[in-house]
């Protein structure tokens, strides 16, 4: 099989949250890094980047020594795209991994809502941890580059974020329209997220890139926001880590660059951290 573990990375950030070991996880092999070539120039624009492994193990052992937090604890809820490439394998390789709660469609952005975190946090174990995976993603093809990664059993690299590529297209074409229709909601959100921010996008060297990192700052805002319409009167944290996934070619192991850290502390009602990354020492 050539791919059974594509998507390994994102099962262990989810199967850390569950299981007392660390990856390897039953079930699945940890895929490699991306070659030093593509990696530098994956560190060249996410210079914070490390692989999901990485992240992993460096969340799991963050959170249990400075919250003591055990594993069980914690339920995980994810802004991810639906995206196969994200969702296939990972989630269900290792029957001890719990969630993730899905609050993403596409682009990553968190179109379940207040209802969505709402019906989510009624999931958490008593004096648990809601813990938020929010990561809108790009792909990077050695072939292609930015905006594109090679699927499994396909010879050519394809889109990805395909909905976030698509919007770029219609944008650059001057065809993007801001109107909400029913049968493409989504997607409409999408475009008119972009189009209020088509100059910094159009300018920018690189145009998937700007717009993946409007759209992730735009899902971290939206679940910032949410969260104070929560009612978690049971939860102990939330912990929110965002940031952006990088989807790799298949055979190599996805990647997570974190923007933002926070911990909320639900009976002090205050956030009792709040940084850019605390896992670099822990790599
Ligand atoms: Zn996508």
């Amino acid at each position: 099989m050539r791919l059974p573990a594509k998507l390994l990375p994102l099962l262990t950030i989810s199967c850390f949250l569950a299981c007392d070991q660390h990856y390897p996880v039953a079930g699945g092999t940890e895929l490699p890094g991306a070659p030093k070539q593509t990696e530098d120039i994956l560190k060249q624009t996410f210079p914070d980047a490390m692989t999901g492994p990485a992240f992993a193990d460096s969340a799991i052992n963050y959170v249990q020594r400075k919250y003591h937090i055990p594993p069980g604890k914690i339920l995980m809820g994810a802004s991810l795209c639906v995206d196969d490439i994200i969702y296939t394998k990972n989630f269900r390789l290792n029957p001890k991994v719990k969630g993730p709660f899905n609050l993403g469609g596409l682009g990553g952005l968190p179109f379940t809502g207040v209802s969505g975190l709402g019906a989510f946090a009624h999931h958490i174990p008593e004096e648990g941890v809601m813990f938020l995976l929010i990561a809108p993603h790009i792909g990077y093809s050695e072939s292609k580059g930015w905006g594109y990664v090679l699927r499994h059993e396909q010879h050519e690299a394809s889109t990805c974020c395909g909905a976030l590529m698509g919007t770029l297209d219609k944008l650059k074409k001057g065809t993007l329209r801001p109107e909400i229709k029913e049968e493409d909601y989504q997607g409409g959100k999408i475009a008119q997220l972009a189009l209020a921010h088509q100059q910094e996008i159009l300018s920018a060297k690189d145009q998937i890139i700007a717009l993946t990192k409007i759209t992730a700052k735009q899902a971290e805002q939206e679940i910032r926001s949410h969260i104070v319409d929560t009612h978690m009167g049971h939860i102990k944290y939330v912990v929110l880590v965002a940031g952006i996934m990088i989807n790799t070619d298949y055979s190599y192991s996805d990647y997570l660059s974190v923007n933002h850290f926070m911990v909320y502390d639900v009976a002090k009602k205050a956030i009792v951290e709040d940084v850019a990354n605390p896992f670099r020492a822990d790599r």
